[in-house]
């Protein structure tokens, strides 16, 4: 399997519009961060989890051909307003598959109802299938992937593992029962916004603190914002198997 960052940036992403912050003015790639979403891949396959506002751009920087599937974190706009983006490959291969959960469905209905209309249907509008999915394991592409049900402030949202990977983004705190399903991890991906605390989403501190008591080999981290700092000063006080994101960044496992 093959992983892509997409994105890595938070909800504004980074650089955030007119701002002077250092951070922003940086000329570096690493610190140029859009919105979080990652790119699966494995024999004919190719999924997305999440499909925010920069995923024409993404689907373009990675030249991707065909998509098989949107899998959703939850409904923030920065995770799904991409969704009328996905035209050219519902062109060319038909009804998109999405996964999310009830509550995530309920949302993209109401946001993109134009998608869903059943009569008199604008011919130029995408169509989807939807597809989905509790708390239980499930099956894309011949493989499968458990969700890991984690909190955003009060809001319970999935994380994804597929393999050895997990991916987490946007958790603030994860249950006891779920933290199960993130044992002997080759990779975890795990959001951390910034140094300051912050309601919805882990800080460095508490990223690191998660990642020493889950132990994966290695872990990257990602849905961070200007704060944190610049990519290479924060990379090097992090220990040695964790690792900032950036975008564009490959691993194969
Ligand atoms: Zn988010």
């Amino acid at each position: 399997m093959e992983i892509t960052f997409l994105g890595t940036g938070t909800s504004q992403g980074i650089p955030i519009i007119g701002s002077k912050h250092p951070v922003c003015l940086s000329q570096n790639p690493k610190d140029k961060r859009l919105r979080v979403s990652l790119l699966l891949e494995w024999d004919t396959y190719t999924f997305v989890i999440d499909c925010g506002p920069d995923f024409r751009q993404q689907m373009l920087n990675q030249n991707v051909q065909q998509l098989d599937g949107i899998l959703y974190t939850h409904e923030h706009n920065d995770h799904i307003i991409g969704l009328d983006d996905v035209r050219p490959f519902y062109f060319r291969q038909g009804d998109i598959n999405l996964f999310a959960s009830q509550r995530v469905i309920k949302a993209l209905k109401k946001r993109f109802d134009y998608v869903f209309e059943s009569h008199n249907k604008y011919p130029g509008a995408p169509s989807v299938n939807l597809n989905e999915i509790v708390n239980e394991p499930f099956e894309v592409g011949g493989r499968q992937v458990t969700p890991i049900e984690v909190m955003h402030n009060t809001l319970p949202i999935f994380g994804f593992r597929v393999d050895n990977m997990a991916y987490i983004t946007d958790a603030k705190t994860i249950d006891a029962t779920e933290k199960l399903k993130l044992k002997n991890l080759d990779v975890l991906i795990l959001n951390a916004l910034r140094r300051e605390p912050h309601p919805s989403h882990l800080n460095l501190e508490e990223a690191l603190a998660l990642i020493e008591e889950l132990k994966p080999k290695k872990a990257y981290l990602t849905h961070i914002s200007h704060l944190l700092g610049f990519h290479d000063e924060v990379e090097r006080e992090l220990p040695e198997n964790v690792h900032l994101a950036y975008d564009n960044l490959k691993l194969t496992l």
